[in-house]
């Protein structure tokens, strides 16, 4: 009885990894035609300063557009893409190149920021990536002093020296390097201790329940002390509320990122939006002294 019951779960087990694997076949042949037919792109969510109310920088995110023009976020097709080390350059490369060959409308909507491109761990750690790097920034000078690079925790940068390495020869050339999703992957501490970064993206996880937990607060707060000690900046993730924004602000963090200031958006709507942009009064209104 035993064994025929073994024998029932590998017979229902079967169909559902082939299934699992047609559908990664079919992103995977996907996300070739679509990097050979230039079809994904940079799109742009603004981080801003709290203080001012100013946009101080960019995040490009990948987007895949459908033959029949519908747009992919990463969700559907980066498992995929990590999964390969030939695509996870080439998504790079189409990224980099994206922005660069986007810079000079970036420039003409008064966005002359800091622009961050996430680079995968396997690309960044893989032998041929300072070539890669190299040169592109040959081809687009103008990206030098200007494009940051993020690298995220969750993936693991398991050979810690090399990646060491590669991004201090990164900020040679004038490159900012931010460490992404910070908080949630292995040996954050470490992590920070030892790379050498401009830039900290605090994690979603932990400005999602912010207002109610105490728990939350008091690590942001050591974030915010370890962060500046280093000399880096530290981003949040993910603000969603006015009162994500607020609490944030007062607890020290000024620069933010998140769907409460606006969500990616192609560069097409992003003169818009620019124009637009007005940051909420009670965002700050920890900053501005108590009228007598
Ligand atoms: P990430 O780098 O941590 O990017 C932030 C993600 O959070 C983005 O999802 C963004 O759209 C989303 N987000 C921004 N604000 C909010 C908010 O207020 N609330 C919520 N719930 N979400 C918010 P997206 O664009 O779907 O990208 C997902 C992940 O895919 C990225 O996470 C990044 O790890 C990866 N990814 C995106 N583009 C690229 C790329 O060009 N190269 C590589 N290697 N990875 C990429
Ligand atoms: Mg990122
Ligand atoms: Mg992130
Ligand atoms: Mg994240």
């Amino acid at each position: 009885a035993v064994k025929q019951e073994g024998g029932h779960q590998l017979r229902s087990y079967v169909p559902e990894l082939e299934e699992k694997l047609d559908h990664r076949r079919e992103v995977h042949a996907e996300i070739e035609q679509a990097l050979d037919e230039g079809r994904i792109e940079p799109w742009f969510q603004p981080q801003v300063d709290l203080l001012t109310g100013e946009v101080v920088g960019l995040e490009a995110l990948a987007r895949l557009r459908t033959v029949d023009g519908r747009v992919i976020a990463p969700g559907w097709f980066i498992d995929v893409i990590e999964a390969d080390a030939t695509l996870i350059r080439r998504l790079g490369l189409a990224m980099l190149n994206g922005v660069g060959i986007r810079l000079p409308q970036l420039d003409a909507i008064g966005l002359k920021v800091p622009v961050a491109v996430n680079i995968g761990a396997r690309h960044l750690l893989a032998p041929g990536f300072q070539a890669d790097f190299e040169g592109l920034l040959a081809r687009h000078p103008q990206l030098t002093g200007r494009i940051e690079i993020e690298i995220t925790e969750a993936q693991s940068l398991h050979d810690l020296p090399r990646a060491k390495d590669v991004l201090q020869r990164v900020r040679e050339h004038g490159v900012g390097v931010a460490l992404d999703d910070f908080g949630t992957g292995y040996s954050s501490v470490a992590n920070m201790r030892n790379l050498p970064l401009t830039l900290v993206k605090l994690d979603q996880d932990f400005v999602r329940d912010l207002p109610a937990s105490v728990e939350d607060q008091a690590i942001v707060s050591s974030v915010v002390v370890a962060a500046r000690g280093l000399g880096m900046r530290l981003v949040a993730e993910g603000v969603e509320t006015d009162e994500h924004a607020e609490l944030l602000g007062a607890l020290g963090v000024t620069l933010v990122q998140g769907y409460a200031i606006s969500r990616p958006l192609p560069l097409a709507e992003l003169g818009r939006w620019v124009s637009d942009w007005q940051q909420p009064a009670n965002w700050c209104s920890w900053a501005r002294p108590i009228s007598p």
